[in-house]
């Protein structure tokens, strides 16, 4: 038995880029077999439909509405819905999944969207926050090349990244990197920003998670299988076959 989770996902109510909601995409995730899903929209650096000029509290408010709307879906379906966010560092175009911090953690250090990675890791971590280089290798337009991962500076690496199985991705050389700095978490994750593609990236566990801190210390443990193209694999990549 798995409990499947959804890392990387963005929501329309706050991700330029996404075409479905929070409920669409928990509906989603509930029909594909998933226990819980992550919303990780683009953070206020990122690809965000929301108004660069508002003031601090209410860019948070706002920023909340994709998680609300995902997490209200899911209570009625039973889909367990989690808090997280993308942060993208200007001007590499370089993305941080940031997760087991909330709300009040924002509204408690404003402006951090306009932070360099290394204060934003130390504040990150400093209160209990897991940081993962999402995609550190994909090739886009927007990206400036040649990428500069810094692995000191985060506690994990997406390995995989689903994003419409773009080659651009370069998850081969995720994997490189994690192989050469063996302590980094890895995780997978779909990046999803259509519902279609439900179901082909996350993590599993063994067992459920109870909430975001049990989350970061499930992939601390090592507990987490990847979910890469659909299957269920270990934390080499290798899909294993479900014991019956
Ligand atoms: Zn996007
Ligand atoms: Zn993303």
């Amino acid at each position: 038995m798995f409990y499947k989770y959804e890392t990387h996902l963005h929501t329309s109510e706050v991700s330029k880029c996404a075409h479905n909601t929070g409920a669409e995409m928990a509906r989603a995730y509930k029909k594909a077999g998933y226990t819980g899903i992550f919303v990780t929209d683009h953070f206020f650096n990122g690809n965000c439909a929301i108004p660069r000029e508002l003031g601090w509290k209410q860019k948070v408010n706002l920023f909340m509405r994709g998680y609300k709307s995902a997490k209200e879906e899911g209570e009625k379906l039973g889909l367990d819905v989690f808090f997280g966010w993308e942060f993208t560092l200007r001007p590499y175009a370089a993305d941080f999944l940031t997760y087991n911090l909330d709300k009040e953690f924002l509204l408690a250090h404003p402006y951090i969207d306009r932070f360099p990675l290394k204060e934003y890791s130390e504040l990150v971590r400093k209160n209990g926050g897991l940081l993962i280089h999402a995609h550190p290798y994909r090739e886009a337009e927007y990206i400036l090349y040649p990428p500069r991962p810094k692995p000191h500076l985060v506690d994990g690496v997406e390995v995989n990244n689903t994003a419409s199985n773009s080659p651009d991705n370069n998850n081969h050389l995720a994997w490189r990197l994690a192989l050469k700095h063996p302590y980094l978490i890895r995780i997978s994750g779909t990046d999803i920003h259509t519902t279609e593609f439900a179901g082909l990236g996350g993590v599993a566990f063994r067992y459920r998670i109870k909430d975001s801190q049990h989350f970061v210390d499930a992939l601390r443990a090592g507990d987490a299988y990847l979910i890469i193209d659909g299957k269920i694999t270990d934390r080499e990549g290798k899909p294993i076959e479900e014991v019956v």
